[in-house]
């Protein structure tokens, strides 16, 4: 039963890439609600490196990068999405990225995103850039958001291992304290914590509202001018991950917020939304803490990923979206278990890189206790502890030592593209906010990346699919309108970033496209209810 009604003008559901669009809305001075179902705002947006793909955006220009008239891109994007996404979202999106971040800069608290160099993720594909069109918002002092800065969701390693965040709000914490600053600075916006969407209200067939419960209250919300769904995936919903994934699936070694669990989806499939991609995720790979869980793993230097037969299967520094989609795939169709896969590795790249974010850290010996990392004096007693059949693991590493020698990894072809390569300084980097992750190399091997496997003793990490939120979701047009069966925009509702069904298809084409996807049609969305829809087309 619903004991209370308020009315807005627009309603945004979920406090991550969405609080972009609920600015957008109230600069308008349209009255905006953000309803977010836990206590903290951010969503995985929090988590994130804020990493956002906007080719040709006046930061990318700024340090020297001219897009021009998006052709360049619009093809890169174009020819690796194809059909897996409909062409005029694809051009929304590169429009109203451009627009986007024109407009975000005139506010204080979005002035100067700077460009990262982080190179497009397939290098041969014509239109890609070895710059990349990434660009990052800077960091802020937790002092300058005042009272807001404990509503911000804090860090993956803050939340799990207990990690210090210090002063300074950083990455996706910059980019949701940032907008949250601006959103409430409007005087228009109102953000209520621990609300909950649970179904929309529909009246002579069109989005009116919605029904939630906050504080274990149920609410009826009203929104005379719309609803944006901007709720994240499904990631960690056990039961939609099961009904649409082709391999299992429980979403529980998802790196998305807990809280994602497809309510907004759900409630746009009851009133008779479209969808698609409900298969597709950011998969990445995932490496198992201590604490039994993954962490998105990249960069892999030494050592290789075998499969439950022994054998390596996949370029272990490519793209991570490239990975847990190799790990994906072949756990649907060889029959043979690829997750978990073990990361193998000698004493010498367990002396140079360690195992977890921060090498200079160490590694604790609750990494051995809790079984996340095992030892053994020989490859022979490894495979056993690890159960994988010897002589194919020992071929496995024969055959990689021999590309080592080469420096052509003849299987997977690692190192050589400058993906690969930037995560180890040979490709300038820089400016990236994730510096600190990286080892520079120095040394005179052939392929600095294929690295032979030597002198024991060896260690096993384990290695699960796990993914950065799913991209399957609400059909939309390219003004983030949701689309009903009959292919129709469905009058009041539109969604964005996760919840909608993604612009890229089954693609990542460049570091930040899903938050970049989360605000961009966040803002065609708050564009559309002011009455400004056809500015991405
Ligand atoms: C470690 C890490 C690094 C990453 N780095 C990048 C990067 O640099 N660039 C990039 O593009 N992507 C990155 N990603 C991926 C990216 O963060 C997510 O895919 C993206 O942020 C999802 O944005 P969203 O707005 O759709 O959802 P979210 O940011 O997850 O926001 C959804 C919000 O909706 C709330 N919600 C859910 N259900 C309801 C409900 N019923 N009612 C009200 N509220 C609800 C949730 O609690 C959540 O707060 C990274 C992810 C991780 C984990």
């Amino acid at each position: 039963m619903t004991t209370n009604e308020e009315t807005f003008d627009v309603i945004v559901v979920g406090s991550g890439g969405g609080l972009v669009g609920a600015y957008v809305a109230a600069s308008r001075g349209l009255r905006t609600l953000v309803i977010e179902k836990t206590g903290l705002v951010g969503g995985t947006t929090a988590y994130s490196g804020a990493g956002l793909w906007f080719p040709g955006s006046a930061p990318l220009k700024r340090a020297g990068i001219d897009d021009g008239d998006l052709e360049e891109a619009r093809t890169y994007l174009r020819d690796l999405v194809g059909d897996s996404s409909r062409e005029d979202l694809q051009n929304a999106y590169l429009n109203a990225g451009v627009a986007l971040i024109d407009e975000l800069e005139q506010n204080r608290w979005f002035q100067s995103f700077v460009h990262g160099p982080v190179p497009d993720y397939y290098p041969s594909q014509p239109g890609a850039t070895l710059h990349g069109r990434t660009i990052f918002p800077p960091s802020v002092l937790a002092a300058e958001l005042g009272d807001n800065a404990p509503l911000i969701r804090t860090s993956i390693p803050s939340e799990r291992f207990g990690y210090d965040e210090g002063p300074e709000i950083n990455g996706g914490r910059a980019l949701i304290g940032r907008a949250l600053m601006a959103f409430l600075e409007t005087g228009n916006g109102v953000l209520r914590l621990n609300t909950a969407l649970e179904s929309l209200v529909v009246e002579g067939g069109k989005v009116v509202g919605v029904d939630a419960v906050s504080g274990g209250q149920n609410i009826r919300l009203r929104a005379t001018g719309g609803v944006i769904l901007a709720a994240g995936g499904y990631e960690r919903n056990g039961e939609l991950r099961t009904k649409f994934s082709a391999v299992p699936i429980t979403g529980e070694y998802s790196n998305g917020v807990v809280s994602n669990t497809g309510d907004a989806l759900q409630a746009g499939i009851t009133i008779g939304a479209d969808t698609d991609l409900l298969d597709e995720a950011w998969f990445i790979p995932g490496l198992i803490q201590p604490d039994g869980l993954p962490v998105f793993h990249t960069g892999t230097r030494g050592g290789i990923f075998v499969n439950a037969a022994g054998e390596r299967f996949v370029n272990e520094t490519q793209p991570y979206d490239q990975t847990g989609h190799a790990i994906y795939n072949a756990e649907a169709t060889t029959g043979v278990s690829h997750s978990p896969a073990h990361w193998v590795f000698d004493q010498m790249q367990f002396e140079r890189d360690g195992i977890g974010r921060d090498p200079a850290a160490g590694v604790d010996a609750e990494w051995f206790t809790s079984g996340a990392l095992k030892k053994a004096d020989t490859l022979e007693e490894l495979a056993q502890i690890i159960g994988v059949p010897f002589e194919a693991l020992s071929r496995s590493i024969e055959e990689f030592n021999g590309y080592a020698e080469s420096g052509v990894d003849e299987k997977f072809h690692r190192g050589e593209t400058p993906w690969d390569q930037m995560f180890h300084h040979m490709v300038g980097f820089a400016a990236h906010p994730e510096q600190n992750y990286i080892v520079p190399i120095e040394t005179d091997l052939p392929n600095p990346l294929v690295v032979p496997i030597g002198e024991g003793p060896y260690y096993a990490a384990t290695i699960v699919l796990s993914d950065i939120g799913t991209k399957g979701g609400l059909k939309t047009d390219a003004r983030a309108r949701v689309l009903g069966q009959d292919g129709r925009p469905i009058a009041g509702l539109y969604a964005s970033g996760n919840t909608m069904a993604a612009m890229s298809g089954s693609v990542y084409p460049g570091a930040g496209t899903p938050i970049g996807s989360s605000l961009a049609f966040s803002y065609l969305a708050a564009l559309d209810i002011a009455g400004e829809g056809q500015a991405g087309e």
